[in-house]
């Protein structure tokens, strides 16, 4: 079989407004994708599809609120409705890479929310269609921080553990379809992820800067296209991709 052909397929991005989820809407569109890109920042969505009229469709989505991720296809134009995939990027560690008691519940259970319930959010919103239709594909992103544990992370290390077994439990719930489900589990990668764990900057930057190696989100992303552009028998069910110095 061939490869999969992605061309006027519509795919949709959630968390797309910057970092790994803004570099797999470009790589999308490159492919012939029509893309719906989501998040809570609209300017940033905006400036994206700009110039790209019927290519690419900004769209309002906090994951961690049940009725924007409920209403989010009866929220898209009727032309976009009918979603071949989706990848979901939305994620956070706010407040993370600190000790247990060094952060309050409510940051805590936020980053559960987001990484977490907001994933199933996303998908349950757009599988009734995929099931009915026999055919789609659920792209999770998951982590090395979902293999191994470090200290201070505890909470992200358990988002991304349940994000595992999550995507391992869709896989398996349509195996008998052709429903593809990934889960891409990347190593560090230069975001805005460490400006929002500590909203700082130049922390971020240093952290980054002092990382034997980083991935750029563009790596990533060409790891998400070659999962969704694989031959339709063929599920790449996970993709570990690490900088090469770690
Ligand atoms: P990023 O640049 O900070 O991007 C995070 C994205 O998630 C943004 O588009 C953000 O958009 C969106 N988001 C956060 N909360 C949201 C919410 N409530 N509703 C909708 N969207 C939300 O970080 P990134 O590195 O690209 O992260 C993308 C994914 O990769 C995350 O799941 C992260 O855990 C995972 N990951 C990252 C790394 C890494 O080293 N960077 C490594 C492994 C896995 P808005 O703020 O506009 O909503």
């Amino acid at each position: 079989m061939g490869k999969f052909e992605l061309r006027d397929k519509i795919v949709l991005v959630a968390g797309a407004s910057s970092g790994i989820g803004a570099a797999t809407v470009e790589q999308l569109l490159g492919e012939g994708a029509r893309v719906i890109a989501a998040a809570r920042r609209m300017e940033r969505l905006q400036s994206l599809a700009k110039d790209r009229p019927g290519h690419c469709l900004p769209l309002q989505l906090d994951v961690a609120d049940p009725a924007s991720a409920a209403s989010m296809v009866e929220r898209m134009p009727e032309g976009w409705r009918n979603i071949h995939g989706v990848v979901v990027c939305a994620g956070h560690d706010v407040g993370g890479r600190a000790r247990f008691d060094q952060a309050d519940a409510d940051t805590w259970t936020d980053i559960i929310d987001t990484n977490v319930n907001g994933t199933i959010r996303v998908c349950r919103a757009l599988i009734d269609q995929m099931a009915a239709r026999g055919t789609g594909h659920i792209v999770t992103l998951g982590s090395t921080a979902g293999l191994r544990v470090y200290p201070g992370g505890s909470i992200y290390n358990a988002s991304k553990f349940a994000v595992r077994a999550f995507t391992d439990g869709l896989r398996m719930d349509f195996a008998q379809t052709d429903i593809r489900v990934t889960e891409i589990l990347p190593g560090l990668t230069r975001t805005e992820f460490a400006e929002s764990r500590w909203g700082d900057g130049g922390r971020a930057r240093n952290f980054y800067d002092n990382a034997p190696g980083t991935l750029a989100p563009e790596d990533i992303a060409n790891a998400i296209v070659y999962a969704m552009t694989a031959p339709a028998n063929v599920n790449v069910s996970q993709l570990l991709v690490e900088p090469t110095r770690a």
